[in-house]
């Protein structure tokens, strides 16, 4: 097997990390790799295995993702699955992960067993009581709320589609996943959903959690995909964020105006990340010393982070917001 690359790519995930900690961004793009491999150093084992972690909100999103994705994958090949088939789905997903997390397999392959995050950082407990019944209701309800509004809201419009009008997005799990290149850089992009429509492409991209304002710049991202990708111009390409906790679709306009601004952001934001690659040199990408990359000092970022062990900060403590 030839030897893996670290090589540069740009997300908004990760304009979002270097954005809001460097040595988030330094510990996910550099410390962590290879970790998987038992011969590599600890220190980059741990951070590839706190990495891999899910927090509730990774919990909820991934159990919805993955039960909306059957049921289109079912609905466009005539096999539809009903909203309880789908609910199951969801509610099978995160008994997996608690299950995952109590082997403790995650230790020796975090990539391939769940560690849940409020249990490693003993925010809660296994055993059961009230803070312990309180958190799995909190996510079982968000999840089931979310997939149900999916259900109401959001299948309706996506009822009619056929297998051949729908665009595919190449996941995480699937090997390299989706992507495009401007200016040589290659630009992760993985809409949830995308697909052809009188010579538009229509994405929606479902979101468990609360609205941002961030989303709109994500969504513009998507479209520079499809624009770049599928050759379709900016007026034609529609896109529609769908937040699944209030059932609300919020679409969000694209044109050339917009795309070219679009371009600019990761334009700037790759030249603000060069400067933390030895000579500027995104070829090689190799980073700086581990200290150019400071911590935040905004501690209210550390509690939604995966990497408080790493960076010593296990002491700031349960975390309610998203
Ligand atoms: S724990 Fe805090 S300082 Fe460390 S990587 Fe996370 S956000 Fe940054």
């Amino acid at each position: 097997m030839p030897e893996l690359n670290n090589t540069f790519c740009w997300s908004f995930s990760q304009a979002k990390e270097f954005a809001e900690c460097k040595r988030r961004y330094y510990l996910n793009r550099h410390g962590s790799w290879k970790g998987w491999d038992a011969m590599a150093p600890a220190d980059a084992r741990a951070a590839y295995r706190l990495k891999q972690m899910r927090n509730k909100w990774a919990l909820i999103g991934e159990a919805v993702d993955k039960a909306i994705l059957d049921v289109l994958s079912r609905m466009v090949v005539n096999a539809p699955i009903s909203e309880a088939q789908a609910l199951e789905r969801a509610a099978r997903e995160l008994r997996t992960a608690w299950k995952q997390h109590q082997t403790g397999k995650w230790r020796e392959d975090p990539k391939h067993h769940v560690c849940i995050r409020e249990l490693y950082y003993n925010e809660i407990t296994a055993e059961p009581g009230i803070d312990r019944d309180m958190w799995v209701e909190r996510v079982k309800g968000r999840t089931d709320t979310c997939v149900k509004n999916f259900f109401t809201h959001v299948l309706p419009q996506l009822r009619g589609l056929a297998a051949a009008q729908v665009l595919p997005v190449a996941r995480v799990q699937q090997g390299d996943p989706e992507h495009f290149h401007l200016a040589r850089v290659k630009i992760y992009a993985i809409p949830d959903y995308a697909y052809r429509k009188d010579n538009c492409i229509v994405i929606h991209d479902w979101k468990t959690g609360m609205r941002r304002d961030e989303h709109e710049r994500q969504l513009g991202i998507y479209g520079l995909w499809a624009h770049t990708k599928h050759g379709v111009l900016p007026p034609a390409i529609q896109l529609y964020i769908e937040y699944l906790e209030s059932g609300e679709t919020q679409p969000v306009g694209y044109d050339v105006g917009k795309a070219s601004t679009m371009c600019d952001f990761i334009m700037e934001s790759v030249n603000q990340m060069r400067k933390y690659l030895v000579d500027g040199d995104i070829d090689k990408n190799e980073p700086l010393p581990i200290e150019a990359f400071p911590k935040t000092d905004d501690l209210a970022r550390c509690r939604n982070c995966n990497y408080r062990e790493a960076c010593n900060r296990k002491f700031v403590g349960l975390v309610d917001n998203e």
